[in-house]
Parts: structure tokens; sequence; C-alpha cells
């Protein structure tokens, strides 16, 4: 398979697609520039083509070798943060659009899947599982809460006993099933994105990453052996931005977090631990994910860090996040570890934004990026399209900077993270 210049991981061994594009050579001209190959840069590229616009797509590395091909795989509804606490922050009327939004991204993401018949393991349903008792009451409340506000009916709480046989384990104390989220094998829905994104008549091109881009009516985005001459840009890089656009890097933290696949199960230990297929998550702060691939591993994603490096032995950092859920599984093989970088904002809702001259971006979706990006590349389209109110609703949402910009953001940022992640053990 093409997965050359990928990281090693279960995803990049089990891609079905063999995609490749060649670097750009020489000057070419464009309506839009697409800077970054993983969902919210194909889904715009995508959504553009669509609407008749001649797209260039530049990826540094490989399509789908960012945190797209990397994740967890869940696709939850709504939006990042609770609605409650948007109604509080935003006022009740931002707060509807967003949920509105959240479920369009979900829908968006099934309906590409379905229209362009990609094979990324797609099925329904995550388990939200909490660890402390109180956790009950909080399902409870934004159970009725979404239902009576929302009219959102896929939600139900599911008692103890009830979540410790659909989950396999015995430390969690509630659960909340949310039927409508999906979880999938990510790289696999990039790829197939691309494929759709190339038979759209985009033109893409790997290993041609972008070192500046400057312009008023035209930009002019540079790579080290070619150049676009484009009429928009459209930002699409996320924690992987570095230093090539300091007016948005300044409201992202880029941080790493981790995943394990173990050998494949036998039957038997998959009925024990998710005999109804779900993808799962807790109530950690440092939250702990996982879900069965197609050939019944164990995909486990746990712990995360701040630094530019990442642990020197990944299957190990995350395989004691496994065993404190399920100590069953002390004796199994650990196939693969692998972690990817993703940005996160201070009151973690995505950035949205436009700058002088003609470029748009959006980034910072803070863990919840699989549907909300997908949804960035449609509105992102809208917005160069100049139709905006939709891309709006979410640039509208205030993203303050990091205190101390770039080169700050970290010490203060890392204390605060590392003091939670030591709540979530008290
Ligand atoms: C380990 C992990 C687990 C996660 N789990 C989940 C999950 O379960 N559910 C969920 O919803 N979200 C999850 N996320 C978040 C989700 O993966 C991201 O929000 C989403 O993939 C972001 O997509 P993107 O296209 O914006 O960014 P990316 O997929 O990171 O793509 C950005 C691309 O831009 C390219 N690029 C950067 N700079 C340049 C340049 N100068 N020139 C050209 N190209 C450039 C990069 O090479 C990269 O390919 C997880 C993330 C990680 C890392």
């Amino acid at each position: 398979m093409g997965t050359w210049g990928h990281v090693a991981s279960y995803y990049a061994a089990t891609a079905n697609r063999d995609l490749a594009f060649p670097p750009l050579h020489g000057s070419v001209r464009a309506d839009v520039c697409v800077i970054g190959g993983g969902y919210t840069g194909l889904s715009a590229a995508l959504h553009l083509r669509e609407r008749g616009y001649d797209v260039v797509l530049l990826e540094a590395e490989r399509i789908g070798w960012g945190a797209s091909g990397r994740n967890g795989g869940q696709v939850g509804t709504g939006q990042r943060r609770p609605q409650s606490e948007l109604e509080q922050r935003l006022g009740t009327g931002h707060a509807k659009l967003l949920w509105d939004l959240g479920l369009e991204a979900v829908e968006l993401v099934a309906g590409l899947v379905e229209r362009h018949g990609i094979d990324c393991d797609m099925a329904p349903g995550i388990l939200h599982l909490g660890w402390k008792a109180r956790d009950e009451a909080g399902y409870r409340d934004e159970i009725e809460h979404l239902g009576s506000a929302y009219g959102y009916e896929r939600m139900r709480l599911v008692p103890r006993d009830e979540a410790r046989s659909l989950c396999g384990s015995e430390v969690f104390a509630a659960g909340l099933l949310d039927e409508g989220s999906l979880h999938l094998h990510p790289l696999n829905y990039a790829l197939g994105l691309a494929a759709a994104v190339e038979k759209a008549g985009a033109r893409m091109h790997e290993g041609s990453r972008v070192i500046s881009y400057a312009g008023n009516d035209r930009v002019r985005v540079r790579t080290a052996q070619g150049e676009v001459d484009a009429a928009h840009v459209v930002l699409a890089c996320n924690g992987y931005l570095g230093g090539l656009e300091p007016r948005v890097a300044s409201k992202i933290m880029p941080i790493n977090n981790f995943i394990l696949a173990t050998e494949p199960l036998d039957e038997a230990t998959v009925a024990g631990i998710n005999p109804r297929n779900l993808g799962m998550q807790d109530s950690r702060f440092v939250i702990n994910y996982w879900r069965l691939s197609r050939d019944n591993r164990l995909l486990f994603g746990g712990g995360e860090n701040y630094s530019p490096r990442f642990p020197a032995d990944i299957r190990s950092f995350v395989r004691r996040h496994m065993l404190e859920i399920y100590p069953q599984l002390a004796g199994t093989r650990i196939d693969y570890g692998w972690g990817g970088t993703l940005a996160i904002t201070l009151k973690r809702m995505p950035a949205f934004g436009r700058l002088p001259h003609n470029v748009f971006y959006a980034l910072g979706y803070s863990g919840h990026g699989i549907s909300t990006a997908t949804l960035a590349g449609k509105l992102l389209a809208e917005a160069v399209a100049g139709t905006a109110e939709r891309f709006d609703v979410m640039a509208k949402i205030p993203t303050a900077a990091f205190p101390g910009g770039t080169l700050l953001r970290h010490p203060g940022l890392v204390a605060g993270m590392l003091w939670y992640g030591l709540r979530d053990r008290l």
C-alpha cells in the first residue's frame, strides 16, 4: 500500500488505498490554494470543487499524515464543550446554532462516506463512561436538557450494571450511550476523501511544504520548488501549523496524544469487552478512548504530553492507561503504538476566521475534529464563495490568544494541564 512516509501505525498498516501525488514544481495559478491535506483541507477542496473553483492543495508530507490519519476515530455529536456551558458563555441563540452545526457535521461525515463509497469501518454508537458516582447525575441532566431544549432523543442513560456489561470493565459507575455518534478508521476516511477530491478535479501535491505566502489581491504561496498564485488561501494545518502564520498560531497550543493497538483478540474476549462494537470514552480530563478494529484489535488511546517530543516507548506509555480499565488484558501483546499532534484552544472551542488578504482558516478543534474539521471544510468553501453566515457562527465564538503568545504559551499551560491530569488520579 502507498503508506510510505506515514507514521508506523495500525492505520497505516491497514490503509486500503494507494494514492500518491507529485510535489509541486514551478509556478501555477488557481482560484484557491488549500494548505494542509487533513480533513479540513480535503473537505475544503472537495466543497470548493463542487462550487466550481479551481483548487490546488499543498500537503507538506502525505495526505492524511497528520492527526487525520492517526486519531481515535470517534465522531461525536455536539461541540467539544457541553451545550449548557455554551449557552452560558455565548447565549442560547448562538448555542443552538452551534448544536445544529454539530449535528450537521456528523451527518456530513456519514453522507460523504456513503456518497463516495468510502470503506472505513464506520459504525454507530459511542458509550461515555463515568468513573465517579456523581457522573450518573451529570449524564441524566445532560440527556434531559438535550431532549427538552434541543429535541435530541438519541442519548440514553446506561446504569452501572449495563455499562459494565457493555464495556467489560468494573471500574465505571455509569454510562451515557449516544446512538447518534459514529466511529471509523480515520486514515481510510481521509484517503477516501482524497480520492473524492482527486475525482472532483482538484490538483493535489504531497511533499510540498508551504514556506511562506504574501500578497494583496492575489496571494503567492511558496514551497521550496514551486509557487501557487491564488485568489484565496485556505489554511488547514491545525496542530502542525508551526510558525507559518503567527497571527493564528497564538490562538492554539499543539499537544500530543497517543494510541496503541493490541494483537487481534479472540471472540470470547471481544464479547466480554465490547459486544455491541461501540466507540467508548471515559470522563477523565485526559480522556481515554477506545474501539475495536475490523480484525478485533483493541485500539486504545490514552495519555498525552505537551513537549515537542513523543515518549520513547509509546506502547508502555499508553498500556498503563489501558490496564487501569482492562486489567484482564495484562497478557495481551501490543502490536502498535503511535502518537499525533492536535491543536487545542484556551476555551476548547475551534478558531475560525479570516485574515487580510483573502486568507481563511479553521483549526483548534481540541480533540473533536473528525466531524468539526469535515464541516469546517464545507463552511470554508461557503466563506470563499461569499456566503459566510454559517462560517461566522463559528468565527463569532470568542478566541483568546494563549497568554504569552506562541513563545511563552507552553510553561503556564503545561502546569495547568498537568494539574488537571493529576486531579483525574485523585
Ligand atoms: C492521537 C489523536 C487522537 C484523536 N482522536 C480524535 C477522535 O477520536 N475524535 C475526533 O473527533 N478527533 C480526534 N482527534 C483530533 C482530530 O484528529 C483532528 O482534530 C483532525 O484530524 C484535524 O484535521 P486537520 O485537517 O485540521 O489537521 P491534520 O489532519 O493535522 O492535517 C494538517 C496537515 O497540514 C499539513 N501541513 C502543516 N503545515 C504545512 C505547510 N506549511 N505546508 C503544507 N502542509 C502543511 C500537515 O502535514 C498535516 O497533514 C485526535 C487527534 C490525535 C492526534
